[in-house]
């Protein structure tokens, strides 16, 4: 994989303007079927927050199967959003691929997205993970869930999301901050489900349940609970994959202290967020973008992203990863990612008004 980073490029690169010039002297309605050579010469600029080296693999595999080489500036979403903003008319991007719903809404409403309609993408991916008018589709799932030091809590006494304000579990609670999208999201999906004010009380609570003012990523949440700073972590199961994974006896040392539960398994189901992509205003090269967005939801695609990453595939049928399988199946909410992505202002106004770092 190394060898391909070189072609990943960072904010302020000049290759996708390079590109978009090619691309434009080229155009062709795209299938992804096309010989090798009608596609020749022919991009696609991908704008994208993931940051997984593994993705590497899917741009690489549509380039051999189509021709067309997918460009990639990697950067935070909204430092793409700003970019796609500021490039206006001559933007090169074509993609935004972000990894949050939250995200996607935000660039939906700079009006950033344009529709498409590919009954390739409406027939793989779920209502729920797609934005309702084509604006930007899910092309992987992450389910955010509670893990437990196995010697310390008894997953018979974890139910919901809801019931970790019970007094049982003052000091014992360990999340991210709400400046993270992952927490804005999920306070989204419960303000789906209870209002805004129920929501406000509801984080209130959380807060004061805290083992500590929130610091670091989802990892971090995982390795202060394994260390004894709490009982409780909130994070995207991913993480404790690539820690069961990793090569580093410590790391799996930590993991393997944790539990996995999926709450709300009675009623809603857990929440699950989306990384997903839309096809930018401006596209220049439109139709090569949508056969790469039509790739993405391949079984093949589908597998890379769900080993690569340890992501779960939004294309019903594809095997998860055998860790992440390992963690058990769940009910997913089914609440459509657009609900919380439009609910992220107000989850950020609870957040703050509650004290949630
Ligand atoms: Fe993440």
């Amino acid at each position: 994989m190394s060898s391909k980073l070189g072609r990943r490029t960072f904010l302020g690169a000049g290759a996708a303007a390079t590109a978009v010039a090619l691309g434009g002297l080229n155009r062709q309605p795209a299938q992804a079927q096309f010989p090798w050579f009608r596609n020749r010469g022919r991009v696609v600029n991908l704008y994208s927050s993931r940051h997984y080296d593994t993705d590497e693999q899917l741009y690489e595999r549509f380039r051999e199967a189509t021709g067309i080489r997918v460009n990639v500036v990697e950067a935070e979403a909204d430092q793409l959003i700003e970019r796609i903003k500021s490039e206006g008319q001559n933007s090169p991007a074509d993609l935004l691929m972000t990894v949050d719903a939250g995200r996607l809404w935000r660039a939906e409403q700079e009006g950033i997205f344009q529709p498409v309609t590919s009954s390739v993408l409406t027939g793989a991916i779920p209502d729920n993970l797609r934005h309702p008018d084509g604006l930007w589709f899910g092309l992987t799932q992450r389910a955010r869930v509670l893990m437990y030091r196995k010697d310390r809590v008894n997953p018979a006494d974890l139910s919901t999301y809801e019931a970790l304000v019970d007094a049982k579990w003052r000091g014992r609670i360990l999340t991210r901050s709400s400046t993270n999208i992952y927490s804005q999201s999920l306070v989204g999906s419960i303000m789906a489900a209870h209002g805004a004010a129920d929501t406000e009380t509801w984080a209130r609570g959380l807060v004061a349940n805290f083992a500590r003012d929130p610091q670091g990523g989802d990892t971090d949440q995982i390795k202060a609970v394994a260390a004894g700073l709490g009982d409780v972590a909130i994070s995207n199961t991913y993480y404790l994959a690539r820690l069961l994974k990793s090569d580093s006896a410590e790391d799996r040392a930590v993991a393997e202290a944790m539990g996995v539960f999926f709450p709300n398994q009675n009623d809603r189901g857990t929440h699950v967020n989306i990384s997903g992509a839309g096809l930018v205003r401006t596209a220049p090269n439109a139709d090569a973008a949508i056969a790469f967005l039509e790739y993405l939801v391949s079984p093949e695609a589908q597998r890379i992203f769900a080993e690569g990453n340890n992501e779960y595939p939004v294309v019903e049928g594809v095997a998860v990863d055998s860790v992440v399988a390992s963690f058990g199946e769940f009910k997913a909410d089914s609440l459509n990612a657009a609900v919380f992505g439009r609910n992220n202002p107000e989850a950020l106004r609870i957040t703050d008004r509650a004290g949630w770092k």
